[in-house]
């Protein structure tokens, strides 16, 4: 029998884990059993993905700048890379605004939803988690961002996973200078960061083995712990403009891989699927990262000196399904309490929801965070903030996992277009996990 591939794999193992976690939320001991007996595999399956982000980032980001040869290329990909993130994101929001203001979700949901949910969520943790970390996050200056980027201390940085920007400006420098001594005395630092690279990539296809069985687990834990389906009914109607306008973007995504690259776009979305369900399964772009690199690299064809960079930065700036959500989040909220928004605010909406994105971290929920910020710049009034993401809360985790799998597919398509556009696309080269396998056993 010729052996399923793994995106199938996959597949199968979520339908299962959804099917198992259907199935305990029926019996009184279901829950616990799945978050203390099957969960825990799928933490340990991220945790492993994450544990070799850093070391990943590191190594193919030194060996894709010192493969460069000349600074001025990499200036060329930096800038190009930087604007098309900021145009798919725009694209994105324009979406999402436009679906939103067609559907107008928030007008047809009743008082009672609206106290009902403001009821269950206005006061839980959740949301107050979310209010905190969000005014945590305000209280900074115009250039903080730029401030936060440098790191004071490398292995700090590379100890943190959320301070991946600062790892990567690290690595930038660290990779300049090494073109700067001159290829000769360069080879040494350049042969360990080879050498490193290789064998992180062969840790991403051994953990791979795993993913069928971690998605199982991770989907039956989401499966047990969501919210009451009542709730969920009350918002589909809103939780269908995000996922239209999410499926939209995979259309953009589909027309730009053609008209660009000239290639599949079918074959686009089928080499990326492994990463996709990932996303879906994790709900973070940092977790998914190790996987879309390899898939971006290896069954696209995308030269490191590409792939390296665009990739992590993307996942920690480029969230276009962040930023779509935010956009519909925004304005289903303004309109489900009564909040009338004017063009000037729809804008408003746009620009912030963009710079949102940005500042978004690439793991579970952290959109919802920089939506308060959205909400606040468009004037919504403080004391109804929480009222207003207790309204989105019970839908959170399920649109979460859609986002996330757009904001990975829009990295991935981004590094198509600029790999591209430097002529570094070329062919796919396919390694698997046992490839020298005879010679150890
Ligand atoms: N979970 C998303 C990601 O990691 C971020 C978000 O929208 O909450 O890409």
């Amino acid at each position: 029998m010729r052996k399923l591939e793994l995106h199938w794999k996959i597949l199968i193992g979520m339908v299962l884990g959804i099917v198992f976690g259907f199935v305990m939320t029926q019996v009184d001991w279901g829950a616990s059993f799945v978050s203390d007996w099957i969960q825990p595999l799928g933490t340990i399956f991220v945790k492993l993905l994450k544990l070799i982000a850093i070391p990943l980032i590191i190594a193919s980001l030194v060996k894709g700048i010192s493969d460069l040869k000349d600074i001025s290329k990499f200036r060329n990909i930096g800038l190009r890379t930087i604007g098309i993130y900021i145009i798919t994101t725009i694209v994105a929001i324009t979406i999402g605004l436009v679906l939103v203001n067609i559907v107008q979700p928030g007008n047809g949901i009743s008082e009672e939803t609206v106290t009902k949910l403001t009821e269950t969520y206005a006061n839980s943790e959740g949301v107050t988690k979310k209010m905190n970390e969000a005014m945590k996050q305000k209280g900074s200056g115009p250039l903080q961002f730029l401030v936060d980027m440098v790191p004071d201390n490398a292995l700090k940085a590379m100890s943190d996973n959320s301070l991946m920007l600062q790892v990567i400006f690290f690595t930038i420098f660290l990779g300049i200078s090494m073109l700067l001594i001159g290829e000769k005395r360069a080879k040494p630092l350049k042969d360990f960061f080879d050498s490193l690279n290789d064998v992180v990539l062969k840790m991403v296809d051994l953990i791979m083995l795993s993913a069928p069985y971690a998605v199982f687990a991770l989907l039956a834990g989401v499966v047990v712990s969501s919210s009451d389906p009542d709730l969920l009914i009350a918002l589909l109607k809103y939780a269908a403009t995000v996922v239209v306008g999410l499926l939209l973007m995979i259309v953009f995504y589909s027309i730009v891989v053609s008209v660009f690259t000239k290639k599949n776009p079918f074959w686009f979305l089928k080499q990326m699927s492994p990463a996709q369900l990932l996303a879906f399964s994790t709900s973070s772009s940092a977790a998914t990262l190790p996987v879309t690199m390899e898939r971006v690299e290896e069954h696209i064809g995308v030269d490191k000196e590409v792939s390296s960079f665009v990739l992590p930065v993307g996942a920690t700036i480029n969230m276009d399904g962040t930023s779509l959500y935010q956009g519909v989040a925004a304005v289903f909220i303004a309109q489900a309490l009564g909040f009338d928004l004017t063009l000037a605010d729809q804008l408003t909406i746009v620009l912030t929801a963009l710079l949102a994105s940005i500042g978004s971290a690439a793991v579970p929920g952290a959109g919802m965070v920089m939506l308060v910020i959205v909400l606040e710049a468009i004037g919504f009034p403080a004391d109804k903030l929480a009222i207003g993401l207790a309204l989105i809360f019970a839908v959170d985790r399920p649109l979460d996992m859609c986002r996330t799998v757009i904001n990975v597919t829009g990295d991935a398509t981004v590094s198509m277009i600029v790999a591209k556009s430097v002529g570094k696309l070329g062919k796919p080269k396919v390694k698997n996990w046992d490839d020298h396998l005879d010679e150890v056993k």
